[in-house]
C-alpha cells in the first residue's frame, strides 16, 4: 500500500481493489516501472465545503469532491456522483479507473472525478440547482474545456450537466459548452451520448462472444442495475436476439427462462421508478440473482458485486462489466480459476466517455455530427479498443483486466517519461 496519509484502504474497497491491479500489471511495463508510483498516486485532490440555503430557510453544508488523478496525456475527463456515500477515496479510485479506461481506448484525456455526499432524492429541484452551481463555482478553479471536463454519473444527468455549464460560463464571462459534456442536445450535447454507455457494453459484449464461440441469437442475459447503462445494453442485446432471463435493480429482481419483455421492462421502469414490480417474471430474492443460469452477466449497478462468494457461484461464460468496479480482486481471481472470460469496465463501459469526447470535439468545432456518424465512430474505436487488449492478453497469457491495464498504463507513462519530470 502506498503511503498517503489521507486514505486507509481495506483490500477490497475501491482505491484497495485498484491499487491490486495496478499490482498486477507492474510485471509487464517494463522500463517505464520505473514511473509506476505516479499510478498509485492521484496528481490532485480537491475537497470542497458546498453549503446550501434549503427552501425552509435553513442551511445545510455537503461535502464534494473533484480528484484529478493524472492529466499527463491530456485535460482530466471522468463524471460527478452524487451519492450519500461517497468518499474521497471512492472517488480517487473512480478517477484513476477513468485514467485508464481513457488511455485503454486511446482518447486524449487523462482521468478525473467529482462527487458529493448528498441522496438527492431528499432535495427539491431548487435544492438541486443551488447545491450544484455550489459544487461547480467550488471546483472551477480546476476544472476548464481545456483543464478537467465534468460529466454525468449515478444520479446525476443532462440537467445538472446545463446548470454546470452555465454556472461556469458565468463565472468565466463566456459561453463554455465544452466544459463538461452529457449536456442536453440545444446546449452542444451529442446525438448517441444517452445510449452510448450501453451500445459500447453491447459491442464489446459481441466480440467476445465471436471470439469465444456464442451465438448472441438465443444467448441468456442476466443485467444487475436497470438505469442508463443497463437498460440500454439489454435492449441491443434483445436486438440481436437475445434473451434477457433476469433483471435487478434497487426495487426488486425479476426472473424468466423464456426472457422477460424487454418493452415491459421499460414501460414498468418509466411507470415505477424500477423494475420490482413487473409482473412478466417470477420475482426471486436479491441474492438468488447470482444463481440465474445465462451466457452473459452484466454487472451495470454498483462496485464491489462480484465477491468472492458470488464469484464462485455464478453460472455465466462472460462477464460484462457495465458498472465500474464491480469486481473485487479476489472475485476476478475465481472468475479465472472457473474459465468465465470477464472483460473488464476500462474497456466493456468505455462508449460513454468515447461519445462524450466526440461531443466535447463536437464543441470546439461548433459543427454536429449525425447519430450514425457518431455510432460508426463509437464501434469502430471499441472494436480496435477490444482487439488490441485481446492480442495483449493473448501474447502474455494474461486476463483481459490485465491486458487493459498493460495498454493503458504503457500509454500513460510512456507520455509521462516523454514529457519529462517538471521541473
Ligand atoms: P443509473 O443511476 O442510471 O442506474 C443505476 C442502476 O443501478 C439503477 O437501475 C438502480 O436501481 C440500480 N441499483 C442501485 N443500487 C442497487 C442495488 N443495491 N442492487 C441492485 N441494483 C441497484 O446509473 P448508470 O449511469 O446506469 O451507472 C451504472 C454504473 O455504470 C455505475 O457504476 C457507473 O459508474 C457506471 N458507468 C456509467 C456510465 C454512464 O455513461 N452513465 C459510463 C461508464 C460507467
Amino acid at each position: 500500500m502506498p503511503n498517503l496519509s489521507f486514505v486507509h484502504p481495506s483490500p477490497d474497497s475501491p482505491w484497495g481493489t485498484y491499487l491490486s491491479q495496478v499490482d498486477r500489471v507492474v510485471p509487464y511495463l517494463g522500463h517505464l516501472a520505473r514511473w509506476e508510483e505516479t499510478l498509485r498516486r492521484p496528481k490532485r485532490t480537491l475537497i470542497v465545503d458546498v453549503p446550501i440555503e434549503m427552501d425552509d430557510g435553513s442551511v445545510a453544508h455537503f461535502e464534494g469532491y473533484r480528484v484529478q488523478h493524472s492529466l499527463t496525456r491530456g485535460p482530466g475527463k471522468g463524471g460527478v456522483r452524487y451519492h450519500p456515500d461517497v468518499t474521497l477515496e471512492e472517488v480517487m479510485a473512480l478517477a484513476a479507473w477513468m485514467t485508464v479506461k481513457c488511455a485503454a481506448v486511446n482518447l486524449p484525456y487523462g482521468g478525473a472525478k467529482g462527487g458529493i455526499r448528498v441522496e438527492p432524492r431528499n432535495l427539491s429541484m431548487k435544492e438541486l440547482e443551488r447545491l450544484t452551481r455550489r459544487y461547480t463555482s467550488e471546483i472551477g478553479l480546476i476544472i476548464g474545456p481545456d483543464k478537467d471536463i465534468p460529466a454525468p454519473d449515478v444520479n446525476t444527468n443532462a440537467q445538472i450537466m446545463a446548470w454546470m455549464m452555465d454556472t461556469y460560463s458565468m463565472n468565466v464571462g463566456s459561453t463554455a459548452t465544452g466544459v463538461v459534456t452529457g449536456k442536453p442536445i440545444p446546449l452542444g450535447g451529442s446525438l448517441g451520448r444517452v445510449k452510448a454507455t450501453g451500445r459500447g457494453v453491447f459491442v464489446v459484449g459481441r466480440e467476445a462472444a465471436r471470439r469465444v464461440g456464442i451465438n448472441l441469437d438465443g444467448a441468456r442475459v442476466a443485467v444487475q442495475g436497470f438505469g442508463n447503462v443497463g437498460s440500454s445494453a439489454a435492449e441491443l442485446f434483445t436486438g440481436a436476439g437475445a434473451k434477457i432471463v433476469a433483471v435487478q435493480d434497487h426495487t426488486g429482481t425479476v426472473y424468466n427462462p423464456k426472457g422477460l419483455d424487454m418493452a415491459g421492462l421499460m414501460s414498468e421502469l418509466h411507470g415505477h421508478g424500477g423494475i420490482g414490480g413487473f409482473k412478466g417474471g417470477d420475482k426471486i430474492k436479491p441474492e438468488e440473482f447470482w444463481d440465474v443460469e445465462n451466457e452473459f452477466l452484466i454487472p451495470a449497478a454498483l462496485e464491489g458485486q462480484l465477491n468472492t462468494e458470488r464469484a464462485k457461484r455464478v453460472r455465466t461464460r462472460v462477464v460484462l462489466e457495465g458498472a465500474n468496479g464491480p469486481t473485487i480482486p479476489d472475485g476476478d481471481l475465481v472468475l479465472g480459476e472457473r474459465g468465465i472470460l470477464v472483460v473488464p469496465d476500462v474497456i466493456a463501459n468505455a462508449g460513454g466517455v468515447t461519445v462524450s469526447y466526440f461531443e466535447w470535439v463536437q464543441d470546439f468545432s461548433s459543427f454536429f455530427w449525425t447519430e450514425d456518424e457518431i455510432n460508426v465512430r463509437l464501434d469502430r474505436i471499441m472494436i480496435e479498443a477490444f482487439k488490441r487488449i485481446w492480442e495483449t492478453a493473448d501474447q502474455h497469457r494474461i486476463p483481459l483486466r490485465t491486458a487493459a491495464f498493460v495498454v493503458a498504463c504503457t500509454r500513460v507513462l510512456q507520455a509521462r517519461e516523454e514529457r519529462g519530470l517538471y521541473p
